[in-house]
């Protein structure tokens, strides 16, 4: 069996090593003669698990000591209301940069909670670009200043992050999450639903600076408030435990490979050969997102014009690529090229780009010609 050409945006592709090796433990883990989904979430094999992907997380991503590594349920949308519910405080307020949908809605969350204010943003831009850091004037007193380090639906990324001292900077990090080395410190909180870089979904991870949780907060609900799982390490209640299991056996796979250094690479060389493909088509396709703004993970772009596109689509859909529209809100073209998608299938679209470009290009001319 071929596995699929798979460029979805999330849930997204898996390693195919994490999912053998899921399957050869379905049955029978840790010989217990029961799948991992029949453990008690106390048991000592599934807290081994557990465990182990909260270490794993914290090497791989040099994650400092002053942090906790948190496994919550709700998806990265509910970290939208959590983090508002939890950091800013009612004399307060919460500055946003808003780069894309995400950011909206996060935006939208929070102020359902408190304060916020808008410090910068290329709405006006079609979100093609990321704010340059001179740009951004957020409040000295904010309760913290929230970013979306990478806009999957517009196909841009931050490549530098503000330093913003004081304030804690928030980053909703979902879509490039593990998919580069970033410096954790630099950030009061990461937050990122498991379900692109990580693993399948019902996980969302949390990387929160411990003086950022207050254990006396009383009036939030205990399930919405990040001490009680801290307190509880992330077993308050029943957790997801098959995708805090899977989440396990990618975060392995992404060590075995050679760590961040090496997926950051490898996504290097196969953003290049689509951006390349995009590059050397003499406009034929056009990149959504400003270069110095490209996204590594999600590959944005248009072709002339919709007749054009829906025909690409479905030439590539036949040739067993999926998950390449774009996405409902914007159109177009898209690629999701997560830690996981292997650089052998961004080869292979980046040549089915340029024959499509070819093929298109001759049978315009002949029909010219005739
Ligand atoms: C996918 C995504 C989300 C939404 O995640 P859910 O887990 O579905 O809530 C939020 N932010 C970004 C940047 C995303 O890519």
């Amino acid at each position: 069996m071929k596995r699929a050409l798979n460029f979805n945006a999330g849930p997204a592709a898996l390693p195919e090593d994490v999912l053998k090796r899921a399957q050869s433990e379905w049955l029978n883990i840790d010989n217990t003669g029961m799948s991992v989904m029949e453990l008690s979430h106390r048991s000592d094999t599934f807290e081994t698990i557990h465990n182990h992907a909260i270490q794993t997380l914290k090497e791989l991503m040099d994650i400092p000591e002053n942090y906790d590594v948190l496994f919550l349920q709700g998806g990265a949308s509910l970290q939208f209301s959590m983090i508002p519910m939890n950091l800013l405080k009612a004399d307060s307020l919460a500055d946003y940069v808003l780069t894309g949908s995400w950011s909206e809605k996060a935006l939208q969350e929070a102020k359902k909670i408190g304060t916020t204010r808008v410090v910068a943003s290329t709405k006006d831009v079609n979100y093609t670009s990321i704010p340059k850091l001179s740009d951004i004037v957020y409040n000295q007193d904010a309760a913290y200043l929230h970013i979306t380090s990478n806009n999957t639906i517009y196909g841009t990324q931050w490549n530098v992050f503000p330093d913003t001292k004081n304030v804690p900077l928030v980053a909703d990090m979902s879509s490039d999450i593990l998919s580069k080395k970033i410096d954790v410190s630099k950030f009061g909180l990461i937050y990122a639903g498991a379900q692109k870089n990580l693993g399948p979904s019902g996980i969302t991870v949390v990387i929160i600076r411990k003086d950022l949780i207050s254990d006396s907060l009383d009036e939030i609900p205990t399930m919405l408030n990040y001490h009680t799982h801290q307190a509880s390490n992330s077993l308050y209640n029943t957790p997801p435990t098959l995708a805090i299991y899977l989440l396990s056996l990618v975060l392995d796979w992404a060590k075995d490979l050679g760590g961040i250094t090496k997926i950051e690479e490898n996504n290097a060389k196969k953003a290049e050969l689509l951006y390349h493909a995009i590059d050397s088509s003499d406009g034929f396709y056009q990149g959504h997102a400003k270069p110095d703004s490209r996204s590594y993970m999600n590959v944005t772009f248009t072709l002339p014009n919709k007749e054009i596109e829906q025909e690409f689509l479905q030439k590539a859909k036949d040739a067993g690529f999926i998950g390449l529209n774009g996405h409902r809100s914007v159109g177009g073209c898209r690629a999701s090229i997560y830690n996981a998608v292997p650089l052998e299938h961004c080869q292979e679209l980046a040549d089915f780009m340029k024959n499509f470009k070819k093929t298109y290009q001759n049978r315009e001319k002949t029909l010219f010609n005739a």
